[in-house]
């Protein structure tokens, strides 16, 4: 269980999204050991493959790690459910395979050299293959498999009748720079023939055999073991374990050798922090050694919070539903979906459910869309559409049939809200502290109290109305301004966005924890942060894209092939 005295050249502490892709190319040319300690299994299970499989992910006892927030009381005194995928691939494994990149205006927004749109769009283009033919703004030769979703249902083109008839432009590709993000469409999705197209399939799997790359599954690190020395503090290796009580492990590494930490905006902070990086009161709060003081370790938490509108179906169009397509009326998975799926990869097994939709400016005081609605033609169980996940992917233990209907998902996608991940104990198998702090910032509220009024508009258009039989969620008696915000405030849920937590940017005195020129930690040598922690803003939707765009990048710099700025950062404080 333990990798012996074999030292590395790189130790990847996660196996997740960004974690795939580095281990793929700094083991490309053979001339470097590569380490990868992931605390989850493999994602080959089924339900990980097939897109619908999503419902069964969600809160999944093996797959997730099952952790919420603190209590937000703002939010009606709840917790709120935080999804993260915990297997090779990490939550590109689990999530809903929507490839967006947001817009140039999200990455212009960071104002760091080397990081601009202009900078990054080849980065995207790189890493992509786009599976249905060529088109400008995307890529043909990349690992990360990009297509049109394959799942056809009536409900979306009558959503995009009704879309048009409430005013919404048309968009053909939310991916394409060269227009504005606003319209309605069909969303792209990180697939392979109707197959999820995670890292770990894309990245690490045709790495899997090379003798420079070692994989560890069930591997937790615990901890980054830093050296003090006379040029300063060194990163020489980590701590991990195998079973929560059972003997710790460490990895080394090769004399110039670095860590990099690929755990995500959850605990990559969490993980610094136990190895005595990160606000230096809540590290002596906790009896731990203050290696680098960096108080952004943590901080600039962001998320896109979601609240949903759900309507029931009249009877005679039950039938219509995405829902009905794969349970039977017993809850039995119907076997013409089976048979699609296998025979073509096709029908309602090919889709996790929200890949059509559209980009609204809810307000004309924003210059570019502040609300994702995303569509699914089935209409939500709980006015929490995370949990009506859950719900779908047990229904057959609940025994219940499943109403038809439609549901828009609203998310605040560029949300200015900021929340932080701090620490309980400092004890690396003690969840850290998680303050989602939605609605921090009233703007934020104000984009789904609106997107609940404008997904309204758009269901009473008679494309879609005729199919339709009486709200659900928030449900026709809550009419006034009042009514909208004790909903939203009492079902909002996560968007699953979760970035920001270890910041790159110029100095630890502006809140960064890594430098933009290299993702480098400040203060610490042979330590570089590279996974979605490092995004300092959250882009317009969702983060999957830029986070592999991230990695390759980080991939392409430390193989000498790319720099990211020819300007030095300053020193560490
Ligand atoms: P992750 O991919 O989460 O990887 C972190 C890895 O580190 C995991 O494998 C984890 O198990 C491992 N790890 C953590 N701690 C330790 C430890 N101590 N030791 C060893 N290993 C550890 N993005 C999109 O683009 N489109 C979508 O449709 C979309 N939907 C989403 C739906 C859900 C439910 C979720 C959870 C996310 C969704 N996202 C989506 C967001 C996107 O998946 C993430 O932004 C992205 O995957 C983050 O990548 P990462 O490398 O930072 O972290």
């Amino acid at each position: 269980a333990s990798v012996g005295s074999e030292k590395f050249d790189y130790i990847l502490v996660g196996g997740g999204t960004a974690g795939c892709v580095l281990a793929n190319k700094l083991s490309a040319n053979g001339s470097k050991k590569v380490l990868v300690l992931e605390a989850g299994p493999t994602g080959d299970a089924m339900e990980v493959a097939v897109p619908a499989g999503i419902a069964r992910l969600f809160a999944h006892p093996v797959f997730d790690w099952g952790m919420s927030s603190l209590t937000q009381q703002q939010l009606v005194a709840r917790e709120i459910y935080l999804a993260r995928g915990r297997l090779l691939g990490g939550s590109s494994g689990t999530n809903a395979t929507l490839y967006h990149r947001g817009t140039p205006a999200d990455y212009d927004s960071w104002g760091l050299e080397g990081w601009t749109s202009k900078d990054l769009l080849d980065w995207f283009v790189k890493a992509e293959c786009y599976g249905d033919g060529p088109r400008a703004f995307h890529g043909q030769s990349g690992s990360m498999n990009v297509e049109q979703p394959r799942y056809q249902n009536v409900l979306h083109d009558e959503f995009f009748r009704a879309a048009a008839a409430a005013g919404l432009p048309a968009n053909e590709d939310f991916n394409d720079w060269s227009r504005p993000q606003e319209g309605y469409g069909e969303f792209q999705v990180a697939q392979k023939n109707g197959e999820r197209a995670d890292t770990y399939r894309t990245y690490l799997k045709p790495a899997m055999g090379r003798d420079n790359l070692k994989v560890m599954t069930g591997a937790r690190t615990t901890k980054v073991h830093i050296e003090k020395s006379s040029t300063g503090p060194r990163a020489r290796g980590v701590e991990y374990a195998t079973q929560q009580f059972g003997e710790r492990y460490t990895a080394e590494l090769t004399p110039g050798g670095e860590v990099l930490m690929c755990t995500g905006a959850v605990h990559t902070p969490h993980l610094l922090m136990l190895s005595g990086i990160g606000p230096a009161p809540t590290l002596l709060e906790h009896g731990l050694d203050v290696i680098s003081s960096l108080p952004g370790v943590g901080a600039n938490l962001q998320d896109h919070p979601a609240a949903v509108l759900a309507v029931r179906a009249k009877p005679e169009f039950e039938g219509l539903s995405v829902t009905s397509e794969i349970y039977d009326s017993k809850c039995n998975i119907r076997l013409g979906a089976v048979m699609k799926y296998l025979f073509g990869r096709r029908g309602p097994l090919a889709t996790t459910g929200c890949d059509h939709g559209a980009f609204v400016r809810t307000s004309a005081s924003h210059s570019q869309p502040d609300l994702q609605m995303r569509f699914v033609p089935g209409c939500a169980l709980d006015p929490d559409g995370v949990k009506s996940y859950i719900v779908f992917g047990e229904l057959k233990k609940q025994g219940r049939a499943w109403p038809g209907g439609i549901t828009l998902q609203l998310l605040g996608i560029r949300a200015k809200s900021r929340g932080s991940i701090g620490l309980k104990a400092a004890d690396p198998f003690i969840n850290p502290a998680i303050n989602i702090n939605y609605f921090s910032d009233p703007e934020d509220l104000a984009t789904l109290k609106n997107g609940v009024r404008i997904a309204r508009e758009i269901v009473a258009q008679e494309p879609l109305r005729k199919y339709l039989l009486e709200e659900t969620f928030p449900g026709e008696r809550a009419n006034t301004d009042k009514d909208i915000e004790e909903y939203v405030r009492r079902t909002v849920h996560s968007g699953n966005a979760l970035v920001g937590t270890c910041a790159m940017g110029t100095t630890p005195a502006s809140g960064a924890v890594v430098s933009s020129a290299d993702l480098k930690v400040f203060g610490v040598d042979g330590l570089r942060v590279v996974d979605a922690s490092v995004l300092p803003r959250i882009p317009g939707g969702q983060t999957g894209a830029a986070t592999v765009m991230v990695a390759e990048r980080a991939a392409a710099m430390l193989l000498g092939q790319a720099t990211i700025t020819s300007r030095r950062e300053p020193a560490a404080v």
